[in-house]
């Protein structure tokens, strides 16, 4: 589950636009920031991402399950076919634990 950082209501997926979108104010979010990143968990097949581009990355509300700060870096990743619906990951921006959000 995602939050809009502004409302704090939920996000869902923008099947038209490639991204998400907030179902309560017009926040939306496009993917396109997340598709370098993409392609290196792609071709590497683990969880990793490359440090310098972390800060571009948005953010959300979720609770990190290792120290319980409130807020995390998410992208999505493409795990198998295509037409598969995405993986979120996600990354707390205070102990740097990355997880997986089905
Ligand atoms: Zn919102
Ligand atoms: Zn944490």
């Amino acid at each position: 589950m995602m939050f809009c950082p502004k409302c704090g209501g939920i996000l869902l997926p923008d099947m038209e636009k490639k991204g998400i979108k907030c179902s309560k104010c017009n926040y939306k979010e496009s993917k396109n920031k997340s598709m370098v990143i993409k392609e290196r968990v792609n071709n590497k097949d683990k969880i990793k991402i490359i440090d310098k581009n972390i800060e571009t990355l948005p953010k959300t509300q979720i609770e990190c399950p290792k120290c319980g700060n409130n807020q995390a870096y998410y992208w999505l990743v493409q795990t198998r076919a295509s037409d598969e619906p995405e993986t979120q990951f996600l990354r707390c921006v205070k102990c740097d634990h990355q997880w997986r959000n089905y």
